[in-house]
Formats: C-alpha cells, sequence, structure tokens
C-alpha cells in the first residue's frame, strides 16, 4: 500500500526524496518503481478506466514523478515535460492574445527567446523588470496583466526577489505569480508555501542532476489551475516519456545530500575567487556582502551550488576557459560535474547586448556551476588557470622600454 499524503507530510524532506516511487507498487513491492512504457491501458468495461487510458494524458511512471514534485513543492499537482521550455511553453498557453507579463529582468535566455520570438507572434507581450522593486512593479503593471515571471536567484547574477512580497502583491492585483525554482529545487526553496501560484523547473539542472536526462516539471496550486494546466498538458502534449520520468527519480532520491555538497563547495570556490588580486567581483547570495543576501536567508534554507564571478580584465577569460582541467566548459549547470559557461556568449547570447549590459552579463562575466568533487581539486584547477592566464597575458605584454 503507498501512504497518503498525510503521512507522507510526517517525513521529513531528505526522507521524502530518498523514498519517491520506493512505496508505490503494490503488486510485486518493487523499490524501484518500474518504468511502465505501454501507450495503451485496457478498459475492464464500457464506461470504466484503471485511471490510465493513453500515455499522453496519464502515465504510471510519470504520475509517481508529477505527484512526487507536486508534494514536495507544497502544491496541488505536478505535470512532467519533455525539457524546461516545454514546461515553460505549456505555461504560456494559459495566455491569450492582447496578454501581457511581468518578468524577470535578467532572465534565462531560452525563456526570452521564446517570449520574445513566438510568444509575442500570439500577442502575448512582455515586460523585464527588477522583480524585487516593487516601485517599478506598480509602473509597469497594466490592465491586461496576467502573470508575474520570477526568477530567484536569477542567472547569471544571482539577483534575488522576496518571494513573499511579490507574491502577495501579485496576488492584490489579481494576477498569477509563476516561480521558475530552477536554481533552488524544493530542497532550498518552496515557492508555492510563499505565495506563488505556479512553479517550473528545468529538472534538466539540479532535480535530474547528473547532466544526462532533460526534462521539465510544472507543479500548480488549486483546483481551477490545476485542471486548467492538466487540460493543457495534454492537449499540447510535450509530455516526459517513462524511461526519463524514471531516470529523473532516480537522480531526485539523491537531491538532499547533492545540495548540500555543492552548497559547501560553491562557498569555499566563492569565497577563493573574492579574495583573489585577478577577481572584480563575486555574485554569490550566501556571501553576506551580496544585496540579495538577507531575503535568501528569510525565504530559503539554502544556497546553490551556482555562482558568477567578474575577472578585472577580460583577456583573462579565454585562457582560464581553455586552462581549466577538472572543471569543463559546458553550457548547462546543476550536474555533479563541475562545469563553466561565459554567459555572455552562451547562455544569454540571446538576450540583446543593450539589456545585458544594463543588467552587467558583460565580457568579463564567468558562471561557475560548482559539482560535488573534492573542494580542493577544485580551487587547485582554478587558481592553476588563472595563474597560467596571468603569465600568457603578461609575457605577450609589449616590453616598455625604460
Ligand atoms: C535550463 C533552464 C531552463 C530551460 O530548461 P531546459 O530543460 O533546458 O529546456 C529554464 N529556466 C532555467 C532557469 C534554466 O536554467
Amino acid at each position: 500500500m503507498s501512504n497518503s499524503k498525510e503521512e507522507n507530510q510526517r517525513w521529513r524532506i531528505e526522507s521524502r526524496l530518498a523514498q519517491i516511487g520506493s512505496q508505490e507498487e503494490p503488486v510485486t513491492g518493487a523499490v524501484s518503481f518500474p518504468i511502465y512504457q505501454s501507450t495503451a491501458f485496457r478498459h475492464p468495461k464500457l464506461g470504466q478506466s484503471t485511471g490510465f487510458d493513453y500515455a499522453r494524458t496519464k502515465s504510471p511512471t510519470r504520475k509517481v514523478l508529477e505527484d512526487a514534485i507536486a508534494e514536495l513543492e507544497s502544491g496541488d499537482a505536478g505535470f512532467a515535460c519533455s525539457s524546461g521550455m516545454a514546461a515553460l511553453q505549456t505555461i504560456f498557453a494559459l495566455f491569450s492574445q492582447g496578454d501581457h507579463l511581468i518578468v524577470s529582468l535578467d532572465l534565462y535566455g531560452g525563456t526570452y527567446r521564446l517570449l520574445e520570438r513566438i510568444m509575442s507572434r500570439f500577442g502575448v507581450t512582455a515586460t523585464y523588470v527588477d522583480t524585487n522593486n516593487l516601485d517599478e512593479l506598480e509602473a509597469n503593471i497594466k490592465p491586461n496583466t496576467k502573470a508575474i515571471l520570477i526568477e530567484t536567484p536569477t542567472n547569471p547574477l544571482m539577483m534575488i526577489t522576496d518571494l513573499e512580497l511579490v507574491c502577495s502583491w501579485a496576488k492584490k492585483k489579481g494576477i498569477l505569480s509563476i516561480v521558475d525554482n530552477t536554481l533552488l529545487t524544493p530542497f532550498f526553496q518552496r515557492p508555492i508555501e510563499l505565495g506563488a501560484d505556479i512553479v517550473i523547473h528545468s529538472a534538466t539542472k539540479y532535480l535530474g542532476g547528473h547532466n544526462d536526462v532533460l526534462a521539465g516539471l510544472i507543479v500548480t496550486k488549486g483546483k481551477e489551475l490545476s485542471e486548467q494546466m492538466a487540460f493543457l498538458h495534454n492537449s499540447i502534449g510535450a509530455v516526459l516519456n517513462p524511461q526519463d520520468s524514471w531516470l529523473l527519480m532516480r537522480g531526485m532520491k539523491t537531491l538532499a545530500i547533492r545540495m548540500e555538497r555543492h552548497q559547501a563547495n560553491a562557498l569555499a570556490v566563492a569565497s577563493f575567487l573574492k579574495s583573489h588580486p585577478q577577481v572584480e567581483a563575486v555574485y554569490y547570495p550566501a556571501l553576506p556582502d551580496h544585496p540579495g543576501h538577507d531575503i535568501q536567508n528569510k525565504q530559503s534554507s539554502g544556497n546553490s551550488g551556482i555562482f558568477s564571478f567578474k575577472l578585472k580584465d577580460a583577456r583573462y577569460v579565454e585562457p582560464i576557459l581553455r586552462h581549466i582541467k577538472l572543471i569543463a566548459f559546458a553550457e548547462s549547470l546543476g550536474g555533479v560535474e563541475s562545469l563553466m559557461t561565459y554567459p555572455a556568449v552562451q547562455t544569454h547570447a540571446d538576450i540583446p547586448e543593450e539589456i545585458r549590459r544594463r543588467i552587467g552579463v558583460d565580457d568579463k562575466l564567468l558562471r561557475y556551476s560548482v559539482g560535488i568533487e573534492h573542494v580542493d581539486d577544485l580551487i587547485a584547477d582554478l587558481s592553476r588557470a588563472i595563474d597560467l592566464a596571468r603569465q600568457e597575458i603578461e609575457e605577450n605584454q609589449p616590453l616598455t622600454l625604460g
């Protein structure tokens, strides 16, 4: 017998994560929930259903994942999609021609592209603001504004939005609050508990955690919104397949210990860089001088392994990326392996240069997704790469004649 929702909620989140799907299979008692590959399900007789009819609508392995994420995020329903972008597109299908959205300024590049290149063709417009600034929100809300989409922390600049404050503002205005919780996961932050209506995840990142599954998750609060989302999820059909649903659950079982290690490693590496002579600034909310530090501590129980840092000299970027050995130069985040990316030319290339510069994503900025490797190796790798970069730059310096 599977456990009731009430029983599950007695357990701490570490226990609930480790047990995802482990108590759900009544026939054999399989501890690892099976992969049900079937797309069709027999009806017992006319007018009856086992609860499963056709796999786009509902599929057993996917359902265990969907119930788990809904429960972890304190929502009412979960929906697994084929990618984070598929999840965002499914959410955006709530809106109609003429609707307007308020969106975090320092936004994931793919979300910006979806809004500006695709949703705009369907008459859905967006304004990009600092979502932690109530004056800016008041100045940009319109009669046709239907929702606010918040990333907190943003990436790469790690700007923090006070979710309780902004979600209660949105509620007063009668608009939906949508929070992209990819960077913190429900282990560290649960936006619905702070007033959000919808949570979205690129589960490709920390939830999957191993750079081997592409997936997106949506969690909704409230009966009406959950029914609407179920309709869109089934109608659009960008659903997650059974194999990847299983792989994602397998990853999520170790989320708690991974996040704790990501956080500890990131804090140590960020502190190392903060006192490094070649580094101009480090953007990490766990550091006490970060402008969002207090809000982050109030609304989240920890920090992700993502931070960015700005070099004093843009000439360091290329040789650093060439000399890192343990840390890979690659374009994702949230996996056990350390990855470093150059936002201005990679993840944020779709954001116009003018907006990029306004928010500070310039050619001196590197983003680091700190993995779970030994922290001393990570610091040594980075320290060595910066030293080699300095040597190269100094050797190429034209000799100044005295
Ligand atoms: C990666 C990412 C997405 C997009 O998710 P995919 O799984 O790559 O489609 C959306 N939001 C954030 C914050 C992301 O990091």
